[in-house]
């Protein structure tokens, strides 16, 4: 047993699953600087008040933050999420709106770990400040959508919901109160007690005795006021124009207290755990001007690295990329001369590994062998005295000498580059 292991929730990401995620960031930043979206890196850790403006009312902030004070004796916290911090960042800079930014990286969060739920996770997203129309919600859904297929995946589904404005979740919360009231006696124990605290949280409940209440519980769809209303409807008829299917969801009123309007969630079904969802967002007021910035509209989402890659594994697709060398260089002689050879193969565009102790011809062969190499060159003192060197394509085996001047020409026809 080694004396030292990854703590609870944290994992080491090693090849092939690193350039699998390497890879999957690439995918995103492609899908998403295709529409203008630029990259922000904002720091780890914050100051704790940064966070505590997400809201009174999200677990995320209240019970499962990483805050300490540092030598310096300010609170600080690991980032749990990243959308506070674009919005403390454009308060700090005030860049030009609307403002397109996208992000990757890790986030903390102390919750209890399990399959798809970590304390370290990461998450890829964009954020897009300083306008309220409609067809930027549109863009912003279809951008996570089309990176979703851009993986390969095809059992996700997309529901939506609008929470209204200002008041308007107030108002609704009111009337589930109400109706909830009505019919306590059908509800589960926890339901009754959720419904003291916050009646739209018993939406939440997955508790099949709860289910057909629910199910008839009024919509907030019907709650809102005629501007909301009116931008819902044309972010679904944007959505509709650019062919991305969705199912509006009455249920869909959780988040965070800044949420407003436009609110959605990403769902695999080729999940069969508690844990489908891989990634949401909506649109949020307030946050910026909490902040201390001007009353700023913006919207955004965060995917799931680590449960969109559980969905890639369950549907097949996006595989880890190969990570071979093209070559690999066998030396017996002195080991100078796989030195001499990888430098010039590297140079030129070929990548390239090599044996190192000089361990047996047999020991190097096989090490060829492991690295996955298309290609190994092989130098004894025959070859040295010749000028050539023995290229051998490893899935055949047949060898041939080749003259040590054309090496390069020669390894490029091997591997038909
Ligand atoms: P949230 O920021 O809570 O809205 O989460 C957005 C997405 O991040 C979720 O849909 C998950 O895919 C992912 N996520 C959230 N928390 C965790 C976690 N602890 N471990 C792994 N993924 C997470």
């Amino acid at each position: 047993m080694p004396e030292f292991k990854t703590s609870p929730g944290t994992r080491d990401i090693l090849a092939p699953d690193s350039g699998r995620w390497r890879a999957f960031q690439e995918v995103f930043a492609k899908t998403v600087e295709a529409a203008g979206y630029t990259l922000i890196i904002p720091p780890m850790f914050e100051d704790l008040d940064v966070f505590l403006r997400l809201g009174e009312a999200t677990e995320v902030v209240t019970k499962e933050m990483y805050d300490f004070h540092d030598k310096g004796g300010r609170h600080v916290a690991l980032r749990p999420e990243q959308t506070a911090s674009v919005c403390r960042a454009f308060v700090e800079h005030r860049p030009t709106t609307p403002w397109k930014v996208w992000y990757a990286g890790p986030n903390f969060r102390y919750e209890k770990p399990q399959q798809g739920r970590y304390r370290q996770f990461d998450q890829v997203g964009i954020e897009a400040l300083g306008t309220n129309d409609p067809f930027l919600d549109a863009e912003v859904i279809g951008l996570a959508a089309k990176f979703y297929s851009n993986l390969g995946l095809k059992r996700v589904k997309l529901a939506i919901n609008t929470l209204g404005d200002g008041g308007d979740r107030e108002k609704y919360a009111q009337k589930l109160l109400e109706y909830f009231s009505r019919h306590e006696s059908s509800l589960t124990s926890e339901s009754k007690a959720t419904l003291a605290r916050n009646p739209l949280r018993v939406l939440d409940s997955k508790r099949e005795p709860d289910q057909e209440v629910i199910a008839n519980a009024p919509a907030i769809r019907d709650t809102i006021g005629k501007e909301a209303g009116a931008h819902f409807e044309s972010v679904l008829a944007a959505l509709e124009a650019m062919n991305v299917s969705y199912e509006i969801n009455n249920r869909l009123v959780r988040g965070l207290d800044y949420y407003r309007r436009t609110t959605f969630e990403f769902v695999s079904t080729a999940l069969a755990s508690a844990h489908t969802a891989i990634g949401g967002g909506g649109r949020y007021d307030g946050l910026v001007e909490a902040l201390g910035g001007p009353a700023t509209p913006g919207i955004g989402f965060a995917l799931g690295l680590d449960r969109t890659l559980l969905a890639c594994d369950a549907e097949g697709s996006f595989v880890a990329p190969k990570q071979a060398v093209e070559v690999f260089v066998v030396d017996t002689v002195d080991g100078s001369h796989a030195q001499t050879i990888c430098n010039l193969l590297r140079e030129n565009g070929v990548t390239a590994d090599r044996a190192y102790d000089l361990r047996s011809m047999k020991a190097q062969m096989k090490a060829a062998d492991r690295s996955g190499a298309a290609v190994a060159l092989i130098i004894g003192e025959d070859e040295v005295q010749n000028s050539t060197i023995m290229l051998r394509p490893m899935n055949s085996g047949e060898q041939h000498s080749i003259a040590r001047g054309d090496l390069v020409g020669e390894v490029m026809k091997a591997l038909k580059k």
